[in-house]
């Protein structure tokens, strides 16, 4: 059996598939691959796919399979699986990291320091303290970021289409999370539904000065509507790690004001890799069976 492993992971991984069969990261062997494995980095769309013909199994080391054909995938009998249990810590912790940066003028401050400049005065700050922060999205991340916000003393909403209760936040609609909440955080996967939430009709709904945090997909939201509202001051800042193209070569959003961004490197911790890895080869270790 052909494994192929796309995309970068723990160096470890590669020695522990190779137990499982013929393991490669050679894409001209992509026709013999029974399994594909990757991250967010290659997309298996229908061209790929057409070029496996002996595809049986895709394993995206990850959280979301939107970087995948799923429909064409399930046409072909393509089993389509991702590891959605590793990654929640890793990128809770980025946004909490996003959303701090924001309000204590991190990104801004530093940057003034390497110029040479003493902004100590212009560089007032807020405290999180007693700010209300509202989830678009009440699943495994969010529920980490909450966990994190309680701790600051943070009073903690959610609005979430497909769950009723939840032990970390007060559930509500979506047009009250953008009314109430100081910081919006993003944890939604990218849908039909959820691509573009965050337009101009919704940031006219949220509180003036509001803060927006995106470690979900750069899709949820309009670049173009954000950067407006960041200029003329509805929005009091952007935090992102994800991007509608990444990288966002031309987005309005790397010259646009109170932004802090990093290249999508929410899953990306030390500790990850290894529990990807780990996910991935029990997966494939089940499917060898
Ligand atoms: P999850 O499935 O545990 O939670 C997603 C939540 O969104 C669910 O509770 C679901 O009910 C809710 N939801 C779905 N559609 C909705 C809608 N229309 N309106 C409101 N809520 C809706 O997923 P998770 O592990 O918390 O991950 C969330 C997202 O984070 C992923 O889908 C992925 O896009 C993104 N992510 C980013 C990185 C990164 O590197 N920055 C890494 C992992 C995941």
């Amino acid at each position: 059996m052909v494994i192929l492993l796309a995309d970068a992971f723990a160096t470890d991984l590669p020695d522990r598939l190779k137990a499982f069969g013929d393991l490669t990261s050679d894409m001209n062997r992509l026709p013999e691959a029974e399994i594909i494995i990757v991250r967010s980095k290659t997309k298996v769309d229908k061209a790929m796919i057409d070029k496996a013909p002996k595809l049986k199994y895709i394993i995206r080391g990850g959280v979301g399979v939107d970087t995948i054909d799923v429909a064409y995938a399930a046409s072909k009998n393509v089993k389509v699986d991702n590891t959605p249990e590793a990654s929640s810590l890793a990128v809770a912790e980025l946004a909490f990291a996003l959303m701090i940066a924001m309000p204590c003028n991190v990104a801004e401050a530093d940057a003034s320091m390497k110029q040479g400049k003493w902004l100590k005065k212009e560089m007032e700050r807020v405290e999180l303290h007693g700010k209300t922060i509202g989830f678009v999205g009440i699943g495994r991340i969010a529920r980490e970021v909450a966990i994190r916000a309680k701790v600051f003393g943070m009073n903690v909403i959610a609005y979430d289409k497909y769950v009723a209760a939840s032990d970390v936040a007060t559930m509500t609609t979506f047009d009250e999370v953008l009314a109430k909440s100081d910081y919006i955080s993003l944890h939604t996967p990218l849908t039909d539904e959820t691509r573009g939430m965050i337009n101009a009709a919704a940031i006219s709904k949220m509180k003036k000065g509001a803060r927006v945090i995106n470690t979900a997909r750069g899709q949820l939201v309009v670049d173009a509507d954000v950067a407006a509202a960041l200029r003329d001051g509805r929005l009091g800042g952007y935090a992102a790690d994800v991007y509608d193209k990444e990288p966002p070569e031309g987005s309005a959003l790397l010259t646009a004001p109170k932004t802090v961004l990093t290249p999508h490197i929410g899953a990306s911790t030390a500790e990850n890799l290894l529990r990807l890895g780990d996910c991935i080869v029990e997966r494939v270790k089940a499917f060898a069976k």
